[in-house]
């Protein structure tokens, strides 16, 4: 079976772990601070902060800023549910926008227009791009326009890791950027997280909100200074990540050779879309645009005869039942990223794939394809 994606953990990590859970040091202590030192470094921001999932991070993130209750944030149609849910969690509203056709990004000009047209109640407090599928999004447009209408920017780069906007990494540029290490992400620790920020007082802030909110020191050794959670990571799964870390020039050199391969030999099949090329794309996953009308199931159940997994890339998160039902938004609000949802295909894309592969994944599709 050729996978859709495929933690390649190196035996060096996986060593590295082992002797972590020999040592009987397991939570959050010297590992974590290794690994987080080398994220900052890669990354180039002074604050790297380990967390247990992306979703916590995100979560980390719009606690640190005290979005909640009467606030707006303003996110993309089609993601990973998780970037609307943590907003609902703190209790603001999700605004969606719709993303587009060929980055699967943030359209800048339809953001643009949801400012503009906002009338509250809730008052628009943040934007959470996401850099989906490693895509970096258009961050000078939203980003300046973030500015002008005094919105915090938090970047969701659960899949960007590696991903550079003109030149700098992304994740980088919000008031906060937040990373996931589940395993369909470049690297994983199973689940874990991170959040990044340049500023010393949201750092602070991220660090407290999840060790329940304790602050060393002082006479008594800790005091509790606000209600946090426990997103902590462990120090195996940062023995994990930090392992992988010191290899991943090489894994994305990889990821985007595999990707080189995919367009040779799926460009020029009819209807077939495929994702642009951007500058500075990280590729966590190469997803395509069926044409019109053929069925993905079935373009997937064809794949999977033939011993391919392939499948949907991430949803149009307004459409689902909760959101749906919750703000009763026009069906026909978010084309683009309704097609996206019900025609993108998510092709097998990992370290551990061969070009040889990239050319049976793209014999099968063109099959299934033709009439
Ligand atoms: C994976 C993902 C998340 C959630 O990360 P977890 O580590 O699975 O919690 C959030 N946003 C996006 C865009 C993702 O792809």
């Amino acid at each position: 079976m050729i996978r859709l994606a495929d933690p390649a953990l190196g035996e060096a990590e996986i060593e590295q772990a082992s002797e972590v859970l020999r040592s009987g040091h397991l939570v959050q202590g010297a590992r974590v601070a290794a690994f987080e030192g080398a994220l900052g470094a890669f990354l180039g921001v002074p604050n790297a902060l380990a967390a247990s999932s992306g979703t916590a991070a995100l979560h980390l993130a719009l606690l640190a800023l005290g979005v909640g209750p009467g606030d707006a944030v303003l996110v993309p149609a089609f993601t990973f549910p998780a970037t609307a849910n943590v907003v609902e969690l703190v209790g603001a509203r999700p605004v969606f926008v719709d993303v587009k056709p060929d980055t699967y990004c943030l359209d800048p000009n339809l953001f643009d227009r949801a400012i503009d047209e906002w009338d509250g109640p809730e008052r628009l407090r943040a934007a959470i791009p996401v850099h989906e599928f490693g895509a970096p999004c258009d961050l000078a447009a939203l980003g300046a326009r973030a500015d002008r209408a005094g919105l915090v920017l938090v970047e969701d780069a659960a899949c960007a890791l590696g991903t550079r906007w003109q030149g700098r990494h992304v994740g980088t540029f919000g008031a906060l950027g937040c990373f996931s290490w589940h395993p369909r992400k470049a690297i994983t620790t199973g689940e874990g997280g991170a959040v990044c920020t340049a500023d010393p007082a949201l750092a602070e802030r991220v660090a407290l909100l999840r060790n329940h909110g304790i602050r060393r020191g002082g006479a008594e050794g800790w005091d509790l200074v606000l209600p946090g959670l426990n997103y902590r990571l462990t120090e195996f799964q940062a023995a994990l990540g930090q392992g992988q870390l010191a290899r991943f020039g090489e894994t994305l050199a990889l990821r985007r050779e595999l990707v080189a391969h995919y367009r040779q030999s799926l460009e020029g099949v009819p209807g077939l879309r495929l994702p642009a090329k951007v500058e500075g794309h990280a590729w966590q996953t190469f997803m395509v645009v069926l044409p019109p009308g053929v069925e993905r199931s079935a373009v997937a159940a064809r794949l999977h005869a033939d011993g391919i997994e392939a499948g949907a890339g991430a949803q149009a998160v307004p459409l689902l039942t909760y959101y749906r039902e919750k703000y009763a938004l026009p069906a026909d609000r978010f084309p683009v990223a309704a097609e996206l949802f019900r025609q993108g295909l998510a092709l097998p894309l990992h370290p551990r794939l061969t070009p040889r592969d990239v050319a049976r994944v793209a014999t099968s599709l063109r099959k299934a394809l033709s009439p």
